[in-house]
């Protein structure tokens, strides 16, 4: 029989079938694992720091997190661009990107997406202007009207549970924070992150978070529904692909995480003082300041003219004093001597007459002349001549006794009234000024000075006139006799 020859060895067809095989295995294992599948992702385009589309670029914190999800599920990750969150959500539903990268579930987002595990969460909260009251949640908003993201989770959960709200709806987080410092909502929510981040670049200083805000982020992956149906050529279904996903995110070590959030998170706690707040208090202590320390000034400038015045007007008040009593002193006394003068002696004499008359007591009279006195004037001049006098004067006073009154009566001629005393006893008087001026010698007279006197004790029925002519005659008596010496009434009879 004859043994035909097969084309290829046994052995051989063994090998290309196990190459075959080979190539197959490749092929179903590219399908399902390969690092060359790619899938289209959505992200808000403005929402940092959580992402944001920036130069054509992916950047903020889902960007971290899907360059680890790329690397570890081994998938190409492409980034769809879309110029607004609304249209990130038109473009997953029509199919032009198959997952958001980072959003919050909710029930109606459930519809077209399936969502992952959370990776992210972040708190929300409430932003007004500066002196608003502190507000805990959406059931202290009191009428205030609410501003928003439109197709935020914020949007769909308000509506759903806080439906008597008034809200206002903008197309991205800084709109609506805007709305808020230029008066056209009283408030707005957003991520702590976000909002933080926003008021800190824009400068938006008249604006405070005034509280938090339900519910927290909570952010997942959101795959398309439609993936692995229809048109679309993914090998895996939206339920495998978040089943993958799921895996790589508990895979995230928690250092990968706190990297991520260290990188992005710019919250900066800036100690802003509400000046508004002091200004009026401020203001209104710096005014009452200002009027005590004027109305302080003006009393101490007040009082200063006082003080002033009533100075000059006690110093003329005493110069008044004064005067009064110079012209006091000058309207009795002879300025020279100063001794009494002629017209206070004649009153004083007066009194002494009416005394005399009433009570019977011995008065005498004591007529006094400085002998020769016109040759000192002449020989010594006239200055001389009244030192001569003011000495004589000064010792006649030291002769006399307390009660006696001494004064000038006219030129060098002088009169004493001695209360009390009889001629004899003004004789003894007299007799002591005689003896002392005539033991006296004044410069530059050289030679003794004498004087003479004439006594005459009152008499019944003397009036001044009288008394007086009587006591003169005793002087002339003793001048026409020799001169210094005492002649009394009773002597010459
Ligand atoms: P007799 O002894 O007679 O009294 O002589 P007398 O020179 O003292 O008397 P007389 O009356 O002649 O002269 C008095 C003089 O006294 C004349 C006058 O110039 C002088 N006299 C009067 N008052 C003053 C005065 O106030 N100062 C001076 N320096 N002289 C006076
Ligand atoms: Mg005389
Ligand atoms: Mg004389």
């Amino acid at each position: 029989m004859k043994r035909t020859t097969p084309l290829l060895p046994n052995k051989y067809l063994r090998t290309i079938f196990a190459l075959a095989l080979c190539w197959l295995c490749t092929i179903a294992n590219a399908q399902t694992n390969s690092s060359h599948l790619t899938l289209s992702y959505c992200i808000d385009p403005d929402w940092m720091p959580y992402e944001a589309i920036r130069n054509g670029e992916h950047v903020g914190i889902s960007s971290d997190y899907i360059s680890l999800l790329a690397a570890s599920t081994g998938y190409q990750l492409e980034l769809f661009i879309t110029k607004s969150w609304q249209e990130s959500l038109e473009s997953l539903a029509r199919g032009d990107c198959d997952f958001i990268a980072m959003l919050n579930k909710t029930p109606a987002r459930e519809r077209t997406m399936v969502f992952t595990d959370t990776f992210f969460t972040a708190s929300n909260v409430l932003v007004a202007k500066t002196g608003t009251n502190v507000v805990h949640g959406y059931d202290a908003m009191d009428g205030k009207v609410l501003a928003v993201v439109r197709g935020y989770r914020h949007d769909e959960y308000i509506n759903r549970y806080y439906p008597h709200i008034p809200l206002v709806q903008f197309d991205t987080e800084m709109a609506a924070i805007q709305a808020v410092a230029d008066g056209h909502a009283d408030v707005a929510v957003g991520s702590l992150l976000a909002v933080n981040s926003l008021i800190y670049t824009h400068g938006l200083n008249s604006l405070q978070v005034i509280g938090l805000a339900q519910p927290h982020d909570m952010l997942r992956i959101g795959v398309s529904r439609r993936l692995g149906q229809g048109t679309s050529t993914f090998p895996l279904s939206s339920n495998e692909l978040v089943a993958r996903f799921n895996t790589a995110i508990a895979d995230i070590s928690e250092l990968q995480h706190v990297q991520i959030y260290r990188k992005w998170n710019n919250v900066k706690y800036v100690e802003r003082t509400n000046y508004r707040v002091f200004l009026w208090p401020l203001a209104s202590v710096l005014l009452i300041l200002f009027g005590v320390i004027w109305r302080n000034r003006t009393v101490a400038a007040h009082n200063l003219k006082l003080t002033r015045a009533n100075a000059e007007l006690e110093r003329l008040q005493e110069q008044l004093v004064e005067k009064n009593r110079n012209l006091e002193f000058l309207s009795i006394h002879d300025p020279l001597t100063g001794l009494y003068n002629r017209n206070f002696m004649l009153q004083r004499a007066e009194e002494a007459v009416n005394a005399f008359e009433r009570f019977k007591l011995p008065v005498s009279l004591i007529v006094m002349d400085v002998d020769r006195f016109k040759s000192i004037n002449d020989k010594f001049g006239h200055s001389v001549g009244d030192r001569v006098l003011v000495e004589i004067s000064k010792l006649a006073q030291r002769s006399l006794r307390e009660v006696d009154i001494v004064s000038r009566w006219g030129g060098e001629e002088f009169l004493v009234i001695c209360p009390n005393t009889d001629e004899k006893e003004a004789s003894v008087l007299a007799e002591r000024i005689r003896s002392r001026c005539e033991a006296n010698t004044i410069p530059p007279v050289q030679v003794p000075i004498t004087c003479s006197f004439g006594i005459a004790e009152i008499q019944q029925g003397d009036d001044f006139s009288s008394w007086f002519d009587n006591a003169d005659k005793c002087l002339l008596r003793a001048k026409s006799e020799g001169r210094n010496r005492v002649v009394c009434n009773d002597d010459i009879g």
